[in-house]
């Protein structure tokens, strides 16, 4: 891994700058609401095709309740390679019919539209990044794996389990969220989220005639309540918002049932475990209530564990390379980095450098999107865990010839230090 090859991914992927711009386009022009899962087709058909015209072998997964997803692999991996994962997805949170008041624009160093900075702009990037790669002739020693869902901004329910498998498999994740802000700082910590219902339990009774016959389960919630905003840590990070409650029938009667729905975020598992058994060992104050809480910790912390904090220092590395002198920060929301952090290293916020996730002014830096798909493309030909040097590795020889113009240095760098991998015809 060197300054020249860090030189060369750059010109090349700016040579590609006004193709990437097109193709971002037309991935915010297919509008994709996670709420619409007819509506994840086409956005998703346009990165299979970008992924197929690479070599990759893509299976789409449709999804039961959501727009599915989709797994490319290169198609010459050999089985027993090392794997990286590339996660991203492709919903976002805008109504069919956003373009109207949001449209695709460029202006100057300033590109808008729904879903370009989360995350349209980071499928981009990736895309443009394998295929810099591959112009250059290289092959990543660490095999990618691309993962795209539709359902994250609804929870990623549905794509999870396939999200964990996959991370089980790799010794690495690179998550192409949005930066953290416009300073471009990737993301090392996220809390994770949970959420909780607690329904309480009365009994009805007239509360002019006989008040004393009834069990309000509104003042039992209010005890509730009191319990849940005591368990707020901001020193730990932790912070439990009671953010909807209702409950009663009429003025004149003591209130049969009540609930309250409660909103959970914590820095590590170690406090997501305690609050989690704070909350589902809640215990009524009143005789004759009761209490029924359901709920769970639906997105795991991202903590800044030893093998995360490792990826991040390679990145900080890679990123001087690139004349970037990168910062890392914690993110409030959750993502499927969180996922995957219980099992492989993970480094987030990969993606476009801009601001305004979720919000109107959503946008993104257009001369970004190169040093980011470069920086990207750089950690992709890192080396595996343990092995240190430059590691890149040439085109199997049957494409070789393909490859004229690639710089004839990187293969015999390669080739000498025996690190060549081959196609295996078998695999
Ligand atoms: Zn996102």
């Amino acid at each position: 891994m060197d300054r020249t090859l860090a030189g060369q991914l750059l010109a090349t992927l700016s040579q590609q700058e006004e193709e990437m711009v097109a193709f971002l386009r037309r991935l915010v022009l297919a509008e994709s609401p996670s709420s619409t899962p007819e509506a994840q087709a086409q956005v998703l058909a346009i990165v299979q095709e970008a992924l197929q015209e690479l070599d990759y072998e893509v299976e789409l997964v449709s999804g039961q309740t959501t727009g599915g997803h989709l797994v490319a692999r290169p198609s010459y991996s050999p089985a027993a390679a090392p794997r990286q994962l590339l996660l991203g997805h492709c919903d976002t949170v805008w109504p069919l019919g956003a373009l109207r008041e949001m449209p695709f624009s460029v202006n100057g160093n300033v590109m808008k539209g729904p879903g370009v900075y989360d995350m349209k702009g980071g499928l981009a990037q990736m895309v443009f990044a394998l295929r810099a790669i591959r112009a250059l002739g290289l092959e990543p020693v660490v095999r990618p794996v691309v993962l795209v869902n539709s359902d994250e901004e609804i929870g990623s329910e549905e794509s999870t389990p396939h999200i964990r498998q996959l991370a089980q498999e790799v010794e690495r994740a690179f998550v192409l969220e949005p930066s953290l802000g416009p300073a471009g700082w990737l993301k090392t910590a996220r809390k994770g989220v949970g959420r909780y219902q607690v329904v309480a339990n009365g009994r009805a009774a007239h509360a002019g005639l006989d008040p004393e016959k009834g069990v309000s389960a509104v003042l039992e919630l209010s005890y509730v309540i009191q319990k849940l905003f005591a368990m707020n840590d901001p020193a730990r990070g932790v912070s439990v918002n009671v953010g909807i409650v209702e409950g009663g029938v009429r003025s004149n009667v003591v209130a049969p049932h009540g609930r309250a729905v409660v909103d959970v975020r914590v820095p590590t598992q170690e406090e997501a475990r305690r609050v989690e058994t704070a909350i589902l060992g809640l215990r009524p104050e009143l005789a004759g209530a009761t209490l029924e809480v359901q709920g769970r910790m639906t997105r795991p912390p991202l903590e800044r564990t030893p093998a995360n904090q490792a990826l991040w220092q390679m990145a900080r590395r890679t990123g001087r390379l690139l004349g970037l002198e990168l910062e890392e920060g914690a993110a409030g929301g959750g993502s499927d980095g969180n996922t995957t952090s219980l099992y492989t290293a993970t480094l987030d916020g990969l993606g476009p450098v801009g601001d305004g996730a979720h919000a109107q002014h959503e946008f993104i830096y257009r001369d970004k999107m190169v040093e980011r798909a470069a920086l990207l493309a750089l950690l992709v030909l890192a080396p595996p865990r343990g092995r240190a040097g430059d590691l890149l590795v040439s085109r199997p020889p049957e494409s070789e010839a393909e490859a004229g113009d690639r710089q004839p240095g990187d293969v015999r760098r390669a080739d000498q230090r025996g690190l060549g991998c081959r196609r295996d015809p078998s695999a």
